[in-house]
């Protein structure tokens, strides 16, 4: 893997956006038993790929769209901004959440996912393993080879009979590995990525990463007063009645699994959400977290009204992929300045409690 990452041959940032993709996808899909899934399809690759470079897709603040490639027609990058443009075009907003734009343009997404999904079938997911010049298939196999048809492709698309069939199929145990290294392996990822675009675009790095892959990117203001009401004014981690301007925590944190989904969203007064930073949260509030999910009538009223994305299975399983595998030592936020044990068992079932 670190060959990979560091071999500067690939001229786009495709393979970074195909193994931030596999590794969501094997914390969405973990199992109810913590078992993570041993393939996934190209069609799933291509939404979290869309997903990834949504927020890549606007004018940086040098002007442009910032180049990903050193081909000038990147097809993955310029269907996703054509897209962009279309629902920025419709909607007057310059900003919108993918969310939003699937639902103002369905049929506009959907060919922009299969124009993606192809162009990762054609090159990235063929070319990934290649590393020093020779193929090692060490992340997954796939049926297919560069004599792949667009046509037969087009048919699976359509769920018609078709030759090609869209699984990739990760080699044993590789899901396993990128959950426990998730940790580890997303913020390298961000970073070759950041580093990639600043040399593709003569510019500096430090600052890229934040605009390329920041929480701060998506205003978060206007989901906080309602979540703070459906959490009757008080903080989520403390349960005391939030004095001063409430403040939203990403209850996964965002390093972990970056998750703007209002199922992933708690409000915190400042003091709470300053000392819990990055870390995970102390399984009492797992279970808090869960028993919120389990009865979220008002949170998908919510969602449904603010057009934001909600999603609490996705949540729940990646919640399972992070904490079934926590080493037995690992030290867990609960509170101002104290940490906790994790307990293994209590965390275990609040989540099997999940719906
Ligand atoms: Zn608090």
């Amino acid at each position: 893997m670190l060959a990979l990452l560091d071999q500067g041959a690939f001229t786009a940032t495709y393979k970074y956006a195909v193994l931030l993709g596999l590794l969501d996808l094997c914390l969405e899909n973990t199992a109810r038993t913590g078992a993570p899934p041993t393939s996934v399809t190209t069609r799933q690759l291509a939404g979290k790929v869309v997903e990834l470079y949504w927020p890549h897709v606007v004018p940086h603040p040098i002007g442009a769209v910032l180049r990903q490639t050193t081909n000038r027609r990147a097809s993955i990058v310029t269907d996703i901004e054509a897209f962009r443009a279309a629902v920025e075009a419709r909607t007057r907003h310059p900003l919108p959440l993918l969310g939003r734009a699937r639902t103002v343009d369905p049929a506009g997404y959907e060919r922009c996912v299969a124009r993606v999904e192809w162009t990762l079938i054609r090159y990235p997911l063929l070319l990934l393993q290649k590393v020093g010049g020779e193929e090692v298939r060490f992340l997954y196999e796939v049926g297919w080879d560069a004599s792949v048809s667009e046509a037969a492709v087009q048919r699976s698309q359509r769920g018609e009979v078709s030759s090609f069939a869209n699984a990739i199929l990760l080699k044993p145990r590789v899901g396993e590995y990128l959950v426990q290294l998730n940790g580890l392996l997303r913020p390298l990822i961000h970073r070759q990525w950041a580093a990639k675009v600043a040399r593709l675009n003569d510019l500096e790095e430090a600052k890229l990463e934040e605009f390329l892959f920041g929480a701060k990117r998506v205003a978060l203001t206007a989901v906080r007063g309602p979540l703070l009401a459906l959490q009757a004014g008080r903080c989520f981690y403390c349960g005391h009645a939030v004095s001063g301007t409430p403040e939203v925590d990403h209850f996964l944190p965002w390093s972990r699994y970056p998750d703007n989904a209002l199922d992933n969203l708690v409000v915190a007064d400042r003091a709470c959400n300053n000392d819990k930073r990055d870390f995970l949260a102390a399984s009492a509030h797992v279970q808090a977290w869960v028993r919120r999910s389990r009865d979220g009538d008002g949170f998908a009223q919510l969602a449904a009204e603010l057009d934001w994305e909600y999603r609490p299975e996705r949540s729940v399983s990646v919640a399972r992929a992070i904490y079934l595998r926590l080493p037995a030592d690992v030290r867990l936020w609960s509170a101002i300045g104290q940490f906790v044990r994790a307990d293994p068992r209590a965390v275990a079932s609040a989540l099997a409690a999940a719906a």
